[in-house]
């Protein structure tokens, strides 16, 4: 006997059964776009408005589909250029709007609420190169590549070598003394984006740096149509199946002293840190897009809840799982207010705090997960099939929690630097003669 949940479907003489769709939701539901307290004034409204009716319109109804068939998110690209949604956080005199971090993570979690791959090929522009060489670079590499930025072209980012993950230091990409320049040898292999980009950041080791240490180490912006440069690879994954991750080969390519984003001093590791401190930025975003995709997914759940039936009642009326819909909306909105604190804290033009952005990336990763994974359970059998937006919602946000630095080390960070004094609620809350 066929199980109830089930529907048979005829096929090319083939018998098939698949789950059958209860009453379903549209993929994005068309709820009301309103200020987020604390957070939007009415110009960040409209932006956030902006961004979701792009999302809605242009965005969900393809996004299962490069899940499907992971295909490049093209028409996410078109879409957010047409709307001039990359011009967000480059800067006036190079065509964009100078807005903030704020601002860029409006965008980002409306976008994400619906399909987090469309939301990074924003974040590679708003949170990637282009902020660094805004922020970082001299002149000339921003007249070269941030109109390019605001119109769209795609910006990519390459740490991560095979044997050089979160132990950044052991990186082996380096540059070789060539006249008033270099040669840049290097193997990058997880480049998001990495076939569609106009550039890429590249941190490598400067003449003199010692191997095994971030004495020396530094960046470089490479036009990734120069001779030796070479897509090696593409990465197949479990989620973010609409952007792709590449491997990037550098055999010998030319490097001008003006390609210097930041130039590696073998005497100490200032380079490295002023990279790292701009990672920041990429942290924020990422902790954006989780809020926006566990967004996505929560609302989801409570609107399924309020039509599927067990029995003669709604699930929404089962009391156990409206205590499951509390925990997961205090736990999202607990990040959420922690990641509008980093943000804030980088003002217009800055950059957010390291030790308040790896607590709001901890918070917003674990919550994401979280929600997205009791969204599945709430969706019962529905919730595990791919018909349904919210197991890839799931697959989505776990990659998002080993991108711009684990958890793990995000917690490293924070367990260190609180066990060295640092208060991320300022002094004044301790009790007096401590
Ligand atoms: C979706 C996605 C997009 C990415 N995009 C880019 C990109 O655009 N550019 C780029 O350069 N890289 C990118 N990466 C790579 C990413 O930055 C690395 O995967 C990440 O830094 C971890 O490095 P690894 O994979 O080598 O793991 P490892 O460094 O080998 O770590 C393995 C495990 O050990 C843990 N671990 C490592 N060291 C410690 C420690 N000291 N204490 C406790 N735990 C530790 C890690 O948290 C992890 O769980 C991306 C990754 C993903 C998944």
């Amino acid at each position: 006997m066929r199980p109830s949940g089930l529907r048979v479907i005829f096929a090319d003489n083939d018998v098939r059964f698949v789950l059958r769709p209860p009453p379903r939701a549209p993929l994005a539901r068309r709820v009301t776009v309103e200020q987020i307290p604390l957070c939007d004034d009415e110009d960040r409204a409209a932006l956030r408005k902006l961004a979701r009716d792009v999302a809605e319109r242009d965005i969900a109804p393809h996004a299962a589909g490069w899940d499907e068939t992971e295909e490049f998110a093209g028409e996410s690209l078109e879409a957010l250029r047409r709307a001039d949604l990359f011009t967000v956080t480059v800067g006036e005199e190079y065509g964009g709007m100078g807005m903030g971090d704020v601002e860029a993570a409006i965008v980002l979690e409306e976008l994400a609420r619906v399909d987090v791959s469309s939301a990074i090929l924003a974040q590679l522009v708003f949170n990637g190169p282009p902020r660094a060489i805004e922020h970082l670079g001299n002149e000339r590499l921003r007249r070269t590549w941030l109109p390019q930025a605001a119109a769209g072209e795609l910006f990519c980012i390459g740490i991560t070598e095979p044997d050089a993950g979160s132990a950044a230091t052991s990186m082996r990409a380096h540059l070789v003394p060539e006249g008033d320049g270099w040669r840049l040898e290097a193997y990058k292999n997880y480049v998001t984006g990495g076939h569609k980009a106009v550039a890429c950041l590249v941190w490598c080791r400067f003449p003199g740096s010692e191997a095994g240490t971030g004495k020396g180490i530094g960046a470089v912006v490479v036009d990734l149509s120069k001779p030796g440069v070479s897509v090696a690879g593409t990465h197949r994954k479990m989620g973010l199946r609409g952007c792709t991750e590449a491997e990037l080969a550098f055999d010998g390519v030319r490097i001008d002293p003006e390609d210097v984003l930041v130039a590696g001093d073998p005497a100490d590791n200032s380079g490295l840190k002023t990279l790292l401190a701009h990672i920041n930025h990429e942290r924020c975003g990422n902790a954006a897009m989780c809020v926006g995709a566990a967004q996505g997914a929560l609302e989801y759940a409570i609107e399924y809840m309020q039509s599927r039936k067990v029995g003669s009642r709604t699930l929404a009326e089962l009391q156990g799982l409206q205590w499951k819909i509390a925990d997961m909306s205090v736990e999202l909105e607990g990040a959420r207010l922690l990641l509008q604190r980093a943000l804030v804290l980088a003002r217009v033009g800055g950059t957010p705090p390291a030790l308040e952005s790896a607590m709001a990336k901890i918070a917003c990763n674990l919550a994401a997960k979280k929600v997205c994974d009791e969204a599945i359970q709430l969706l019962g059998g529905y919730g595990y099939s791919r018909e349904y937006p919210v197991e890839r919602a799931y697959r989505d946000v776990r990659g998002l929690c080993i991108g711009a630095g684990t958890v793990e080390v995000q917690r490293n960070f924070v367990g260190t630097s609180l066990l060295s004094g640092r208060n991320p609620s300022g002094d004044h809350w301790k009790a007096s003669g401590r």
